[in-house]
Order: C-alpha cells, then sequence, then structure tokens
C-alpha cells in the first residue's frame, strides 16, 4: 500500500474517516462492504469502461498546447476533460457509482450541486438508467447557473433550492444528508467530489483514476516517457485533481501543484482557499481542513467559481498538502480570469472558470525548457460565458 493512500480505518494520516449520525450508520457501512467487490468485479469494469468510451467519449486528449508552451518555457499537455460528455470531468464518477447504486439494488438517488456540473451528470446517468434523481441546490446557485438547473429539469430530475446558510453548496450538502437520513432503506446519495465520509473519497478518487490512467499511456506515445515533471490541477472538493495524481502518488520524480480558489484574495476574508486558511475540523462526514472561527462555525466560503465555493477539502488532499507531497497555491478571481482568457485567445479552447484557476498557478512556477507539465483543463466554460461576459466588460 502506497504512502499516501487511504488506510484500512478511511484514514488518509489524520484526515478522512466517517463522522455521521447514527442513523446512517448501516447505509454509510454497507457502501463500504461492498464498493470494493463491485468496482473489482469483471462485470462493473466492463459496462463502466464501456460507457466511459462510447458513452462519455473517453479516452480524453492529451493535447500538446504549443504557444502556452513557448510563453511559459516547457511542455505544456492539456489532459481535455472539457471534451467529456456534459462537459466535466464530473460524469467519469457519476457514470460510476449509478453502476454501484444500480447492483446495491437502490432505487433513488440523491446528489448535491454547486455550480450544477455534478447535478447535471447526475440527472444523466439517472435518464440512462431510469431512476428517481432529486438534486439539492442552494437558492444563490439555482439563480447564477440557470442553464444547468434547466439542464437537470429536462432530464427529468427534481431541483430542490435550499434555503439555508448563505445558500450554496455547502447547504446543499447539509440538505442531502437530512433527506438520506429519511431514506437510508432505498436512497443512495451520489457524492459529487472527493469529500464525504469513508469510502466516498476513496471511492471517487478511483473513479476518477482514468484521468492518469490515460495520462500514462499518452504521455508515454508523446514523450517516451510515462510521466511528466509536472501535474497541475485545481481543487474544489479534489475530485478531478485525485483522478490527475492518483497513479503518480508515489512517483515522487512527479510534482503535484494543486489550485485551490482566492477568491478576492486570502487576507480578505472574501476566499475559498481551504488548505491555506483551514484548521482541522469536522465538515459533512469527514476530518479534513475546514475554513471555520475559534467556535468551530464555518466561514461561509466566496469564489468567483461556483465549483469552487466551498469551506472544505477532501481528507486525501488535506493529507499530501500536510505532508509537502503537494503545493498547493491560492488563485485569485483576477488571475483566474485572466488565465481563463488567456488559453482562450491562445489555445482556443474557453475553460470552466474552475479550470482557468488551474492555469493561474502558470505563471507562479519556473519551469526548465524540457520540462514536461500535464495540465487538467477540468471542464468548459459554456455554462460561465456570463461571468467571463460580466467580467472583461466591467
Ligand atoms: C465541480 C468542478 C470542479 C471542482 O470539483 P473537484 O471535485 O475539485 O474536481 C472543478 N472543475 C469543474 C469544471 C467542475 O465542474
Amino acid at each position: 500500500m502506497g504512502k499516501y493512500t487511504v488506510d484500512e480505518n478511511g484514514y488518509y494520516g489524520e484526515f478522512g474517516g466517517a463522522y455521521i449520525p447514527e442513523i446512517l450508520h448501516a447505509c454509510v457501512e454497507e457502501i463500504q462492504k461492498a464498493y470494493k467487490e463491485i468496482l473489482n468485479s469483471e462485470s462493473f469494469k466492463q459496462e463502466y469502461y464501456q460507457l466511459l468510451r462510447d458513452y462519455a467519449g473517453r479516452p480524453s486528449p492529451l493535447y500538446y498546447a504549443k504557444r502556452m508552451s513557448e510563453k511559459y518555457g516547457c511542455k505544456l499537455y492539456l489532459k481535455r476533460e472539457d471534451c467529456n460528455h456534459t462537459g466535466a470531468h464530473k460524469i467519469n464518477n457519476a457514470l460510476g457509482q449509478i453502476l454501484l447504486a444500480k447492483r446495491m439494488g437502490k432505487k433513488r438517488i440523491i446528489a448535491e450541486t454547486g455550480a450544477g456540473q455534478h447535478g447535471v451528470a447526475t440527472a444523466t446517468v439517472c435518464a440512462l438508467m431510469n431512476m428517481e434523481c432529486v438534486v439539492y441546490m442552494g437558492k444563490t446557485d439555482v439563480e447564477r447557473q440557470a442553464p444547468n438547473v434547466e439542464r437537470m429539469k429536462m432530464l427529468g430530475a427534481t431541483v430542490v433550492p435550499v434555503t439555508s446558510g448563505n445558500m450554496t453548496l455547502k447547504d446543499a450538502c447539509n440538505e442531502a444528508i437530512r433527506d438520506w437520513c429519511c431514506h437510508p432503506e432505498d436512497t443512495y446519495y451520489l457524492i459529487g467530489s472527493t469529500m464525504g465520509p469513508y469510502p466516498y473519497p476513496e471511492m471517487v478518487a478511483r473513479l476518477q483514476s482514468v484521468i492518469s490512467e490515460e495520462i500514462k499511456y499518452q504521455i508515454k506515445e508523446k514523450e517516451g516517457r510515462d510521466y511528466p515533471d509536472y501535474l497541475i490541477a485545481c481543487v474544489g472538493g479534489g475530485s478531478n485533481a485525485a483522478g490527475t495524481i492518483y497513479h503518480y502518488l508515489d512517483d515522487e520524480q512527479v510534482k503535484i501543484v494543486l489550485a485551490e480558489a482566492g477568491g478576492l484574495g486570502v487576507e480578505t476574508g472574501q476566499t475559498a482557499a481551504t488548505i491555506k486558511l483551514g484548521t482541522v475540523g469536522i465538515i459533512h462526514g469527514m476530518k479534513t481542513y475546514v475554513i471555520q472561527d475559534e467556535d468551530g462555525q464555518i466561514t461561509e466560503p466566496y469564489s468567483i467559481s461556483a465549483g469552487l465555493d466551498y469551506p472544505g477539502v477532501g481528507p486525501m488532499h488535506s493529507n499530501i498538502a500536510k505532508n509537502g507531497r503537494a503545493t498547493v497555491l491560492a488563485v485569485t478571481d483576477d488571475e483566474a480570469m485572466n488565465a481563463g482568457m488567456e488559453l482562450t485567445r491562445m489555445e482556443g479552447i474557453i475553460p470552466a472558470i474552475e479550470s482557468a484557476h488551474a492555469l493561474g498557478v502558470l505563471q507562479k512556477l519556473k519551469f526548465k525548457p524540457d520540462d514536461v507539465v500535464v495540465l487538467t483543463v477540468s471542464g468548459r466554460g459554456d455554462k460561465d460565458l456570463n461571468t467571463y461576459l460580466k467580467y472583461f466588460n466591467k
């Protein structure tokens, strides 16, 4: 077992575990017991990989970004998760978990969503598998991500606007957990990131690890070796980053750089830089870094990107940040928006604003000319056009 992988109790170092209300013990334990055997079974693998290929459109390209490489003085490759069906990496996880839920005999699917990308991915796989789907979404996000709400409804999902807290992702998570407590028997909670009680962080990381599985052979074809010098990804809950680094975690010659959302700046109080500012606490069933005050009250996060606007982070990421395996940099709204525009104009790719945070670290790093850098573009920017336009026309 690797130095950074989860232990048999569901911990990454001191982070992780399953901190859940008594009423959920049985159903979380049921998933803990079922998921490994199911994910390792031949029938699951066959159906999952076939759907990834024929339905989601994998493998996603590994694209050599020539103009950006010249600008940043390295060999920059983009892992194009924006090319996936539904527009982001979220579909990799949603497809895997819906197959698990089906095999566990569950009838009803619930999910939380922030920007709506995970809600859309979940509504999509529920349509595909003919399952009932309820998506919890903060009312603020329902309003600022209207096109994704319409997509979910068209796909047949029920979208429930959540009016507690500041009505964003954290509040949607709370409401989904509340629903689960009321329907533990027939309902499967399809979590969208490497967060929540064990085994979710590990399961979601494994389902996203197809990203680094593909990077291994794609970079070998292009560079003659199966590893890059740098891996770069943005972190909200941490799933696209976990997928990008999964097969390189114990290969210490590969540097890992994670971008978290700095918002208006880490010192302004208007930020979602969880790893920079967080202290160890418990949120949504896991022990991890949380932005909180001395009384343990969770501070409301802020980022221009709805997908990174979360006060916690996955336990795997807290652990590799604490141990120095990963370098974590905060990227502000301004830096991300400019990096997103730069990719648009230099390579003709409009990235999601979340992904633009990963691009924002390029200017903060010093590369050698033959450094091979793989940066994951976690999603496409269609959903963010209004935010981009408003920002650049102000
Ligand atoms: C949801 C989302 C993210 C953030 O989630 P992670 O679990 O940290 O990957 C990043 N990029 C896009 C495009 C997303 O939709």
